[in-house]
């Protein structure tokens, strides 16, 4: 009997060749970068004919080195002509792109990533579910199906109570086609929630000028705004952390409205008080924010916003405090964690006068906590009866029951969705939920029908 065979025509991998010149610690950083092509679906070519691109990792630690690898460059031009130059004379991009205007690219020494994404750039892999390899990341200490997806690394900000700058540096921001295809791979590999998470979600860019990079046949700019659409086209839920109040963060509310991105910032206030806000030199203290939430909740009416603040900071008087209370009375947030100022070792704030006293900033937090404990508790008890999409972080077979999030609700730090008689679900399942009753922070409820 005839059997119909059917074949799949996969498509070739692009290949890439190497020249690796320099020391030891060269040689590892083009193994480091051959091991990621080849984690990304490249394969490696032996020789100039059969490569689609050519890199030249370059040493300049001598004249002689520096001179050694221009002629390799050139040899890599002119029988190959597709070359990227990365290594100890990427920190010359001038001096090779005089030689060599035809260069593809030019990164420095340990820029795996960028030398990675040129690559890409240059010679795409196909897309094919055969071929391309999705490999779950090495350590996830995340469930599976939510990952924190880091974007930037440092802060610009001098925050008088903080020292992330002075341990971490200034903002570095990640090449967003390198954001996106890391947040690819986590959907294919089945993350359904991806955090968006840096010290400064909305500063995102600044430091590479907003610059745009290829992604799918057009081009993603290195801003907040560009970001969140493209990580939200990638179809998982996009949460976004550590926004700060810029004028620019009004653009993402419209893509929250539509769908793209979850309808939920995490803008960590610290106060509201504009002497307070000063004091502690928090960013964007100027903007009018009640006014926009507003603006924001006209938009997208089921945005939720969580903040943090801190009471007691010196110099906080009863009268800044009130205006925090009244603040907050107007602000309506959904999720608010509160914290007593304490001094950190090397903060400028330790040098401030006027601290508070202790049982003083004891009785502001209970206040504080107590305002917004009743807030949150009325935001919760108007769900009841709303049908809301629910992802699944735990099944319990045993009780049949399972717990899950709003999209109101981060991980670890927001409230839960607890259902009944749901134990045939599985953690990362997004699932509609009748909500049938709530406390303070978590709501209840089961599928519909249920
Ligand atoms: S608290 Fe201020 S200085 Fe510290 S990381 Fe955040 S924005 Fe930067």
């Amino acid at each position: 009997m005839w059997r119909a065979l059917m074949t799949t025509t996969l498509p070739s991998a692009p290949k890439v060749g190497m020249v690796s010149l320099g020391c030891p610690k060269a040689l590892v950083d083009s193994e480091r970068i051959l091991t990621k092509l080849r984690a990304d679906g490249y394969e490696m070519s032996g020789n100039y004919d059969d490569a689609d691109v050519v890199l030249v990792n370059t040493c300049g630690f001598l004249d002689s080195a520096k001179e050694e690898s221009l002629e390799a460059i050139g040899e890599a031009i002119a029988e190959n002509g597709r070359v990227i130059v990365t290594g100890c004379m990427g920190n010359e991009a001038e001096v090779i792109r005089q030689r060599f205007p035809g260069v593809l690219a030019v990164t420095g020494p340990h820029q795996y990533e960028a030398v990675v994404g040129a690559v890409h750039e240059a010679a795409p892999v196909p897309p094919s579910p055969f071929l391309n390899l999705v490999p779950e990341r090495d350590l996830k200490l995340t469930p599976r199906h939510y990952s924190y997806l880091k974007i930037s690394e440092g802060c610009n900000h001098r925050c008088a109570f903080c020292i992330i700058p002075s341990i971490r540096g200034d903002l570095v921001s990640r090449r967003p086609d390198a954001i996106l295809r890391e947040a690819e791979k986590l959907v294919q590999a089945g993350t359904k929630e991806l955090l968006v998470i840096s010290q400064d979600t909305s500063a995102y860019g600044v430091d590479i000028r907003h610059q745009p990079r290829a992604w799918k046949g057009g081009e993603v700019r290195a801003h907040m705004t560009d970001l969140a659409r493209e990580l939200g086209r990638l179809g998982a839920w996009v949460r976004l952390h550590y926004v700060y109040p810029y004028p620019h963060v009004d653009q993402v509310i419209p893509l929250m409205a539509e769908g793209l991105v979850l309808p939920y910032l995490d803008i960590p206030f610290q106060h509201a008080s504009p002497k307070v806000l000063k004091a502690m030199k928090r960013p964007a203290n100027e903007a009018k924010v009640l006014e926009r939430l507003k603006a924001w909740r006209a938009i997208c009416p089921d945005i939720a916003v969580r903040s943090s603040f801190v009471v007691g900071f010196p110099g906080e008087t009863e009268e800044d405090f009130q205006y925090l209370l009244d603040w907050l009375d107007e602000a309506q947030l959904d999720r608010v964690g509160a914290f007593r100022f304490e001094p950190v070792e090397g903060a400028a704030a330790n040098a401030l006068p006027d601290p508070v006293p202790e049982e003083v900033k004891e009785e502001r937090y209970a206040r504080v906590m107590e305002k917004t404990a009743a807030i949150s508790a009325a935001k919760q008890r108007a769900k009841i009866g709303r049908t809301l999409d629910v992802i699944i972080d735990a099944v319990d077979a045993e009780d049949g029951g399972a717990t899950g999030r709003s999209k109101a609700d981060a991980p670890e730090i927001d409230g839960e969705v607890h259902l009944r008689d749901a134990g045939h679900l599985k953690p990362g399942d997004i699932v509609s939920v009748v909500i049938e009753d709530a406390d303070d922070h978590d709501l209840f409820g089961a599928l519909p029908g249920a």
